[in-house]
């Protein structure tokens, strides 16, 4: 359970990023959040790892109050969250198991176990068996698939992703918006932006709607 309660976020400068924000969302809920470019999007789903913190109001998750959530407690609560962030690059001098063991050798999983899991993780979006290459050396898709195994290779509940079918073409993004349906249905609470919401339409989300940091539309209201 993501519950967002009168957030607000002011920017230095006092730019209002999100200007008293609140819904819940609900375990294995498939929600998309839409908004132009500068409507606070990215703000918002930065407030869920604790990336970003609320200037007011508060974010809870599974009862947990996280807007003040103490420094040493975020790796924890990061635990249980794929992401996949317009900052979540792909390094690109490591290989394909490389980036996506990252995050079972940041939480110490057991070594003999990674590479299992690594393998499971790209079968899962498609990427079976390319281990060894070089993100170099794939499309943006397949590249864009590796960030998002990487986010889920952790095996999270809840899966955040920040536009990630942008800078796709039509078809490829569409793979991409399919891919997040996959994983809902296994059971993950996935939250995705986009300024497209119609790559989703079939799919039939709950619709969160942002424009100039206010939520103007939601679907299950
Ligand atoms: P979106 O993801 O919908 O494009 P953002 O959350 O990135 O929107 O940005 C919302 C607004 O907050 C934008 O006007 C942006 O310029 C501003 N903003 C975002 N991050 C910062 C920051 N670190 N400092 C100052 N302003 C910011
Ligand atoms: P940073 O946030 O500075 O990039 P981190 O050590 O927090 O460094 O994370 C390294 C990479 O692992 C990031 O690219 C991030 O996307 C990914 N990551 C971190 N935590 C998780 C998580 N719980 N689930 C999936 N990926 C994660």
């Amino acid at each position: 359970m993501i519950v967002f309660e009168d957030v607000v976020k002011r920017y230095p400068g006092n730019y209002v990023a999100l200007a008293g924000v609140g819904f819940e969302i609900r375990h294995g809920e498939f929600v998309v959040l839409s908004g132009h470019s500068g409507a606070g999007k990215s703000t918002l789903l930065k407030m869920i790892p604790v990336i970003e913190r609320p200037t007011d109001g508060v974010v809870r998750i599974n009862g947990q109050d996280v807007s003040r959530l103490r420094p040493a407690a975020i790796p924890y609560l990061r635990r249980n969250l794929g992401l996949v962030l317009q900052e979540s690059r792909l390094l690109f001098d490591r290989s394909v198991l490389d980036n996506v063991m990252l995050p079972l050798v940041i939480t110490g999983h057991p070594p003999r176990d990674v590479e299992r899991r690594v393998a499971a993780a790209l079968e899962r979006v498609g990427l079976g068996g390319r281990e060894r290459e070089m993100p170099a050396g794939l499309s943006g898709g397949e590249q864009q698939r590796v960030a998002i195994a990487r986010a889920i290779v952790n095996r999270p509940s809840i899966l955040i992703a920040d536009e990630p079918t942008a800078h796709l073409d039509r078809a490829h993004a569409g793979e991409i918006a399919a891919l997040f349906k996959s994983f809902n249905e296994a059971g993950v609470t996935v939250i995705v932006s986009t300024h497209d919401e119609s790559l989703f339409n079939a799919y039939r989300p709950r619709r969160l709607a942002l424009a100039k940091g206010i939520l103007v539309g939601d679907s299950a209201c």
